[in-house]
């Protein structure tokens, strides 16, 4: 039975995350977006704290590696707990969010493809970051190739004990700063998906350099990447999961099965945007108006805040389900695009409206900018991790073929 309430332990990483976004990240939260960074040493003292949460409950952690145990008979937490912490810290700042130290969107296939060598040898270097704080990244889009991922150009050519790589990949978060990436390439591009391989591609491999840094409308203080490879040699070992796993779809498969885990984890980061926006509209409400008052604009706006308040609340019941799914290790690819494509509408939905609820308030850009900072923020949350129309096309054909069972 899909449950809705959260354990003891879920619930205080809740309220110590909220606690922290609200008292330490929110502060700071405009500055890091003008200066385009977010202050290293800040990440380092933030990356501590976030330890000190750390038990079995560590949203950082489980997002960025998913479920541990993979004994179906014992369900996880990991991606329900990871979807509240997401949530929380995306409702201070999704730039932060983002930026966290560790395997970021690179964690789900190497947890999921990656041989156990493999898995200790890129997650490890994660464990002691006193001296250095570190990332993994996910690099699967190219020029041409964003939705239409079987459409990759990057080549795999095998020599001797290595792989060759050529291509390039674009807007690929924490690529620059990423001590390794998870590279998608193909063998032979007329085979479409069946000739995809994964490689872990490491910083300092020869032919493998960071291109322009893209400068954006929204997320500014995260850094998105082009990486560049040019007779990039990457060594048999770092072909993810080894060669037997490639003797069908694999490849194509392991960016497939990230999406399943990481989608409801986008949906639940766009709640936590549309959350914030939404909760600023109503106490702006609150010390504005007499919303009792019977004159059509005050039942207006009430109107309003209800539709979005009940938009939110309904993608983050989806986002739950796909995430208590995933936990449950049921097959979830419908109700991740559902819980995603849903969160990503509704919540810029809620940053529009609460904009236009706050009338020319809504649109200052000096002390009150956080309004268009969620605004600018937002809209991303509709595109990456597959578009809103590419959720919509998953979904109808999974309906289709549910439809077909009957
Ligand atoms: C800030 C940011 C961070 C990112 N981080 C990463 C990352 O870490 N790793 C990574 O690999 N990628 C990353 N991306 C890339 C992202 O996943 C792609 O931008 C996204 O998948 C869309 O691809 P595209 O930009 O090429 O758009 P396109 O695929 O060219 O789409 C353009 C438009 O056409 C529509 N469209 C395309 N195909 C169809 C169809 N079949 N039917 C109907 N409509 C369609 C789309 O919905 C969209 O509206 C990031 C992007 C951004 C902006």
């Amino acid at each position: 039975m899909f449950e809705l309430e959260l354990n003891g332990q879920q619930r205080m990483l809740k309220d110590a995350l909220a606690d922290l976004g609200k008292n330490v990240v929110r502060p700071q939260s405009l500055s890091w977006d003008r200066k385009k960074d977010i202050d290293p040493e800040f990440l380092r003292t933030f990356y501590g704290m976030s330890q000190a949460l750390k038990g079995d409950a560590n949203p950082m952690e489980d997002f960025q590696e998913g479920p541990k145990h993979r004994d179906t008979s014992k369900p996880s937490q990991a991606n329900r707990t990871a979807a509240i912490g997401a949530e929380e810290l995306a409702w201070a700042d999704a730039s932060i969010m983002l930026s966290l130290p560790g395997a970021g969107l690179g964690g789900p296939p190497l947890r999921g493809s990656g041989t156990p060598e493999q898995r200790e040898r890129f997650f490890g270097i994660f464990r002691d970051m006193t001296d250095e704080l570190k990332w993994g990244a996910y690099g699967l889009t190219e020029p041409g190739a964003g939705s239409d991922v079987a459409a990759i150009r990057t080549s795999c050519r095998k020599d001797g004990d290595a792989y060759v790589l050529n291509g390039r990949k674009c807007y690929i978060t924490n690529g620059a700063r990423a001590s390794w990436v998870v590279i998608f390439a193909t063998v032979d591009a007329s085979l479409g998906r069946a000739g995809h391989r994964a490689f872990v591609v490491e910083r300092g491999t020869p032919g493998f350099s960071v291109g322009k840094i893209e400068e954006k409308m929204g997320l500014r203080a995260n850094e998105t990447a082009e990486l560049v490879l040019e007779d990039c040699r990457v060594p048999v070992e770092n072909l993810l999961g080894g060669e037997e796993k490639y003797t069908s779809k694999e490849g194509f498969m392991t960016a497939m099965k990230t999406f399943d885990n990481t989608r409801p984890l986008v949906a639940a980061m766009a709640i936590g945007i549309g959350r914030a926006a939404y909760e600023y509209a109503a106490d702006f409400v609150k010390d504005n108006y007499v919303l009792s008052r019977p004159i059509p604009r005050y039942a207006a706006i009430a109107e309003r805040l209800a539709r979005v308040g009940r938009r939110l609340e309904a993608a983050r019941m989806l986002t739950w389900k796909a995430v208590w799914m995933a936990d449950h290790y049921l097959p979830n690819a419908k109700e991740a695009s559902m819980s995603k494509a849903l969160a990503g509408q509704a919540a810029i939905a809620a940053c529009i409206d609460a904009i236009e609820i706050c009338g020319a308030h809504g649109t200052l850009s000096e002390d009150h900018a956080l309004l268009e900072k969620w605004f600018r923020d937002i809209k991303v949350y509709d595109i990456f991790e597959g578009t809103g129309q590419i959720q919509r096309i998953v979904i109808s054909k999974r309906l289709i073929s549910d439809l077909r069972g009957f």
